[in-house]
């Protein structure tokens, strides 16, 4: 396994003033006593990692013994910068205590345990039992998200678990904790959680889903019925990434929420599966099949072409592409003449 180097992959922007910002830090310990305490929560419930090492209390004394000495400050404020860059590329948080989680394969979700991917497959996961019961976790991307051991390794695949609000590992995971994005694109055959997927879905249209079909689409059942039910859907649903239209049969309870990208509804799924909006009600989250409106599917196709289209023009230089679009529009000129 490679070894992680945040300060490589997580170059953010410099805050224009270091030197400032330090000293003020320095001064107003309350202050930084603040900003600190979220991460002090999180390394005091990481195992293996001693606290004390990304903490202000080692910084602090460091910069006031600088002040009198130019020479060495200079060099100081390099590791400064270094701090500050690891702090500003947020370490991902453990959503639930490492401490009580037991160390046992996880429950028994399906009837085959797979030791790679350290999870049961097969067998169908949305049982009466489990179809009924509440979500243990829920995702917060707001306070959950940042950056893991993954984030250095490409094609890393996001964490199932993250996704469920239930992963212990914060940034000692070895999945992303983060929303997925355009700029995720994975072999077609596995979702965004690198299970493989099935030539054909699910009878109850559960699962993984089918590598014979992108589907951005998710169909949500069971959401309990109120006024203003399409607010609460667009609400709830929006948490996972762009949405490029929401249907919501109103009296029936019933919605169909579109992503842009087919990861963010994959993710989605996952992180619904069971939760509650605004109401105490019990999700009932599938994939949905293919809508027979001849104009839906007109739809899905150009967009599936757009894209495809899309992530091309990603791949080829600027130039090359100005010169493409210059030479394509004399041709269509001559053509209306
Ligand atoms: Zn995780």
């Amino acid at each position: 396994m490679a070894s992680p180097e945040p300060e490589q992959v997580f170059q953010v922007d410099e805050t224009p003033d270091e030197t400032v910002v330090s000293k003020l830090a320095a001064k107003d310990s309350n202050k930084a006593g603040n900003d600190e305490q979220g991460e002090e929560v999180v390394n005091i419930l990481e195992l293996g990692i001693d606290p004390t090492s990304t903490e202000t209390g080692a910084t602090d004394p460091d910069n006031k013994t600088k002040d009198g000495n130019e020479e060495e400050n200079t060099e100081n404020l390099v590791v400064k910068k270094d701090r500050k860059k690891k702090k500003k590329a947020r370490p991902a948080r453990p959503q639930v205590d490492p401490s009580k989680v037991p160390e046992r394969p996880p429950p028994q979700t399906g009837t085959v345990f797979n030791i790679w991917y350290n999870k049961w497959s097969g067998g169908d996961r949305e049982d009466k039992y489990i179809s009924q019961t509440k979500a243990e976790g829920r995702c917060n991307i707001a306070k959950d998200s940042g950056y893991t051991k993954a984030d250095n390794i490409p094609g890393s695949y996001f964490c199932l678990f993250f996704a469920r609000g239930l992963c212990p590992n914060g940034k000692n995971c070895n999945y992303l904790h983060r929303l997925p994005t355009v700029t995720d694109i994975f072999n077609p055959n596995v979702d965004c959680f690198g299970r493989d997927k099935r030539s054909d879905y699910r009878d109850d249209m559960g699962g993984v889903g089918s590598f014979m079909r992108q589907n951005r689409t998710i169909y949500v059942g069971r959401i309990s019925v109120s006024d203003d039910i399409e607010e609460v859907v667009a609400r709830h649903f929006a948490e996972w990434g762009d949405i490029e239209r929401i249907r919501v049969l109103n009296s029936r309870g019933v919605g169909f929420v579109t992503y842009v990208n087919e990861a963010n509804a994959q993710f989605a799924k996952e992180a619904m599966a069971h939760q509650s909006l605004d109401h105490n009600e019990v999700l009932n989250v599938r994939w949905a099949t293919v809508d027979p409106n001849p104009l839906a599917k007109a739809r899905e196709q150009r967009k599936l072409e757009e894209q495809a289209a899309e992530a091309v023009r990603r791949m080829l230089p600027p130039d090359f592409l100005e010169q493409l679009s210059a030479g394509a529009l004399q041709p269509a000129k001559k053509r209306k003449m």
